[in-house]
């Protein structure tokens, strides 16, 4: 799988005495706090127009006020993305430094914060993780890499995400609808997360391509944890169904935690020796006498994290058979709630909606 941390590593293992190097051990490309797999796109460092190497590229040098020089572009409303670079974002050139305005007309492209690249910040040295406005589309905005400090209003969460090892790019979500519009959904501090949450794949169930997952930060420090207790049983992969969804739970005009982005529904698991156990084929629904260690093991991860406050609410396929292939764990503000079997459904804390008979 690709992933542009790991170029990095690999980049800087072939430095030697003789090629630039710095001896933080990375290519010395005029800033030793970026890695030799991020120059030559929007926001890299430059230090001429030869360096942004794509369409329309140009540097927006020191001297003008970008510290180490910014690789930008013109833009109108979007700018152009790159794998393995952040996100790109167009902004208007009223954001960019005075004297770096002049070789701007409209909008200038800029890179988002993106702390799996730089995970102090979001941002290359001398850069700040900045709320900006997207160019011609003042309701959309999102967080970008501009000179200076970061922005007083940025989550808390997004830095404590960052050092719990977590790659991700901040973003800022316009409220979205209901199918019915009848109901407003908004993610809280949303993120971008990466595919390898400390080293354990997240995958999307229909569609394995997708890079990133929409998600409230919260999701994303809960997910950390659920990876490092997963990794402890060799757990390579964890399959989900989707996080972020604007609905309402079925039957009812209560939003569903999946409209907040702090819900995930997951499907299966992959292990380092090839194995894979799924909630639609190893779960064995209203039972603790286990017939399968799967069986078993399934049940012990819903069980433990609910138990270790993991997840507020964790709902099984026990619950009704709209969850019959997969978890869904969520962080439902002070609720406490572990579907579990059919006759001793056990109650914990408030939030329960049981009796939950299993049926097919
Ligand atoms: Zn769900």
């Amino acid at each position: 799988m690709f992933h542009p941390r790991a170029l990095g590593l690999a980049l800087i293992a072939a430095c030697g005495s003789l090629n630039g190097c710095d001896d933080l051990g990375k290519l010395d490309s005029g800033n030793a706090a970026v890695p030799a797999s991020l120059t030559g796109f929007i926001g890299s460092p430059c230090t001429k127009d030869a360096d942004c190497l794509y369409d329309g590229g140009f540097c927006l040098p020191a001297s003008k006020g970008m510290p180490d020089g910014m690789c930008s572009a013109e833009c109108s409303q979007y700018c152009d993305d790159r794998v393995g670079h952040p996100t790109t974002f167009c902004v208007a050139r009223s954001a960019l430094p005075r004297r770096a305005r002049s070789r701007v007309t409209a909008g200038a492209c800029v890179s988002r914060c993106n702390y799996g690249d730089y995970p102090s910040g979001g941002c290359r040295e001398d850069y700040g993780c900045q709320q900006q406005a997207r160019f011609s589309e003042p309701a959309r905005q999102s967080y970008t890499c501009l000179p200076g400090r970061a922005d007083a209003r940025l989550p808390d969460c997004y830095q404590e995400l960052a050092d719990a090892g977590v790659g991700f790019e901040a973003d800022i979500r316009p409220p979205d609808t209901t199918a019915d519009g009848a109901r407003t959904c908004t993610i809280q501090e949303a993120i971008w997360l990466e595919q390898d949450i400390l080293g354990v794949s997240l995958v999307y169930e229909f569609d394995p391509s997708l890079q990133t997952t929409l998600a409230a930060c919260s999701l994303g420090l809960s997910l950390a944890d659920t990876a490092r207790e997963l990794q402890a049983h060799d757990v390579t992969t964890i399959r989900h169904m989707g996080t972020y969804a604007c609905r309402t739970v079925g039957g009812t005009s209560t939003l569903s935690r999946h409209a907040f982005g702090d819900a995930i529904d997951i499907s299966g698991f992959h292990f380092s020796d090839g194995r894979q156990i799924t909630l639609v084929d190893d779960w064995e629904h209203n039972t603790t006498a286990f017939s399968t260690d799967e069986g078993a093991w399934l049940y012990e991860r819903g069980r433990s994290w609910h138990a270790t406050g993991l997840w507020s609410v964790v709902l099984t396929p026990n619950f009704d058979n709209a969850h019959d292939d997969h978890f869904h764990v969520d962080l439902t503000p002070g609720s406490s709630y572990w579907a579990r079997e059919t006759a001793s459904s056990e109650v914990v804390g408030a939030g329960y909606f049981g009796p939950a008979p299993y049926v097919d």
